[in-house]
């Protein structure tokens, strides 16, 4: 699990559709804005550098969110927004409270890959994973995503690195 700050990518992804959008090239083919933090993001653990980092803390994440729930196909990924809880709190990410930084939770969606190249947006030393989850928090300083999206601190992705299991290794319930 890692966290991703992608304000410019977010701000072109309503766009991907119209260029064909996929990883074939691990994004070398992309005609989008900024560099220095698109994805994909090649992790190098031997280029890890030890530091203290604000903690991160997940609320709400435990609690009951609002019915109905719907996944969609957008045609991109599989989404699903993300409403409040039973309490009528967002559940959040909060970098370092005593910095006043949290990050609502707005969606989660999946990536897979294309045809050509199947696997994780992202890669840990070299090895794409068979898959990887998004959930996107927008920072809670902004009204808006566009607002959002202008800032280098506008969202919050936390990454989860997915793997199928081995066929004949599933756990039996
Ligand atoms: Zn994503």
């Amino acid at each position: 699990m890692f966290l991703v700050g992608r304000s410019v990518a977010l701000a072109s992804f309503g766009t991907r559709s119209h260029f064909g959008f996929n990883y074939d090239k691990q994004g070398r083919d992309w005609t989008v804005e900024g560099g220095q933090r698109q994805s994909p993001i090649a992790l190098w653990s031997c280029n890890t550098v030890s530091c203290n980092v604000p903690k991160l803390e997940l609320v709400n994440y435990n609690k009951r969110l609002c019915d109905p729930l719907s996944v969609i196909n957008n045609g991109l990924t599989v989404l699903m927004r993300i409403p409040n809880t039973v309490e009528g709190k967002q559940p959040s990410l909060c970098i370092s409270s005593e910095f006043g930084h949290v990050f609502e939770a707005q969606q989660l969606h999946f990536h897979w890959g294309s045809e050509l190249f199947k696997g994780s947006e992202h890669n840990l030393d070299g090895r794409f994973y068979d898959g990887e989850l998004h959930i996107v928090h927008k920072n809670a300083s902004f009204k808006t995503n566009q607002e959002a999206a202008l800032n280098c601190n506008g969202f919050a992705v936390l990454a989860v690195l997915l793997r199928t299991p081995e066929v004949g290794k599933c756990r039996q319930l």
